[in-house]
């Protein structure tokens, strides 16, 4: 990459950025399903060590906090992110067992067997499923327990528009029962898997963007950069309403063994 291109990239990067902090989720989620995939997590008490990677701005880590008692990281490679969610566990008087830290999930400074649940919702897609849960089994315990929201196919075959779509986004998206046997043979047993509901993309993740893009356009009149960004999250969202019935997220959870 020339140095040119890295300074584009660098400014893109600031303007995600941006764009994400303006709303509270920066993926497809809801409290209740938050809820709902923690009620299949049952060896939690005060003593745990909860890590959430790809935390974000820490919408679904209010829940998790919120709904356990045990202690948790938040890790995020955005440093904004972070600082609002750092504040936002400060406003709530949780900063005692909530902190979030800036580091990269490929890189994780956990000691092997220090963790009692891994969570990332819509997250993993970053370093890829398959290499996620592989490469962060080693950080849990025995009888740990990882929650992780993945985009899915629920079909065998699709469109094609919306299969080049999804194909170029991330090619590691995959049928449900792809992804639950590739996480028995990273050493899990597949506890449950179960689908996202429709409003946690509608309502939650792209109703919220609606007057964001329109602040953000206005902000950055002009800037190709960030034209491009709100094309491209409406363009998303339109292929979601089209084609919802082929894919969706799909949280997957397991138990080391
Ligand atoms: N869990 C949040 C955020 C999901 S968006 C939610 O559900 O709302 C994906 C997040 O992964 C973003 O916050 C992004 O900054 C973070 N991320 C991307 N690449 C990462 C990496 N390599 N290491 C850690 N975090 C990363």
């Amino acid at each position: 990459m020339s140095q040119a291109d890295k300074s584009i990239h660098e400014f893109d990067f600031k303007l995600i950025c941006e764009y994400f902090s303006s709303i509270e989720r920066q993926g497809p989620g809801s409290p209740d399903v938050t809820v709902k995939a923690l009620s299949f997590i049952d060896n939690l008490t005060s003593e745990s060590k909860i890590a959430d990677i790809g935390c974000g701005t820490g919408g679904q880590t209010m829940v998790l906090a919120e709904n356990t008692l045990g202690h948790i990281t938040g890790i995020d490679l955005f440093a904004d992110f972070i600082d609002i969610f750092n504040d936002s566990f400060r406003k709530k008087n949780l900063q005692s067992r909530v902190v979030g830290v800036v580091g990269a999930m490929d890189d994780l400074s956990f000691q092997n067997e220090a963790l009692d649940l891994i969570w990332s919702e819509g997250a993993i897609y970053n370093i890829g499923f398959e290499r996620g849960i592989n490469e962060w089994r080693k950080f849990l315990n025995n009888g740990g327990f990882i929650a992780v929201s993945e985009a899915s196919w629920f079909t065998e075959t699709r469109p094609d528009e919306i299969d080049r779509f999804w194909k170029d986004a991330y090619p590691e998206i995959d049928t449900i029962a792809n992804k639950i046997g590739q996480m028995q043979k990273a050493g899990y047993i597949p506890m449950a898997a179960f689908v996202l509901p429709e409003n946690c993309w509608t309502e939650n993740f792209y109703v919220p963007q609606v007057p964001a893009q329109e602040l953000f356009l206005k902000k950055y009149a002009g800037n190709k950069a960030a034209e491009d960004l709100v094309i491209n999250q409406r363009h998303e969202a339109e292929l979601y309403n089209k084609y919802k019935k082929y894919y969706g997220y799909v949280f997957y959870i397991g138990k080391k063994i």
